[in-house]
């Protein structure tokens, strides 16, 4: 297990029971929501076909709310992860300058269902680095793993949240 790994998890962890004030959270959605009012900003969840064999997701801070935008043609497992991955973002305040930050690989992968005003709002915008990414990968590990501890969902032992959680386990 990497040390930054560990330390990342437990940023994590702390974030969220901040927010919950537990790890009682049984879905996503509920996660989102607990969230939501804790920056008193709605977040509205988007459904899209994302047009990629890569199915991902995008967060929009608008200046009224948040919005996460997430490829509906997936598992519930993949969906809390992707979601998940959104909301690390805003979890980790992933925004400079008083700019909103997009994901560039999602965004190119979103952008055709997206609609003009929104795309024209995406343009100038800073967008994620490196470690921001990891994040919020990590945020989704974190979270869904919380969520299958407390809902006995199934976890996807093949992909890299799986194997990322695994690094970060402990302290539960
Ligand atoms: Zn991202």
């Amino acid at each position: 297990m990497r040390t930054n790994d560990l330390i990342l998890g437990q940023r994590c962890k702390r974030l969220i029971r901040q927010v919950t004030g537990s790890n009682s959270i049984r879905t996503i959605d509920e996660l989102v929501q607990q969230f939501s009012e804790r920056n008193g900003r709605s977040i509205t969840l988007i459904p899209v076909q994302t047009p990629a064999a890569t199915p991902c997701g995008l967060w929009i801070s608008t200046q009224h709310e948040d919005r996460i935008y997430y490829e509906e043609r997936t598992s519930p497992l993949h969906r809390h992860q992707i979601i998940g991955h959104e909301l690390g973002h805003l979890a980790f305040n992933h925004q400079s300058n008083n700019q909103s930050a997009i994901d560039l690989h999602a965004a190119q992968l979103l952008m055709p269902n997206l609609d003009p005003e929104l795309i024209r709002q995406m343009f100038g915008r800073t967008y994620f680095d490196a470690p921001q990414e990891r994040e919020a990968e990590a945020f989704a590990a974190v979270a869904i793993k919380m969520i299958a501890r407390n809902s006995n969902t199934p976890r996807n032992k093949d992909c890299a949240t799986e194997r990322f959680t695994q690094a970060v386990e402990g302290g539960f």
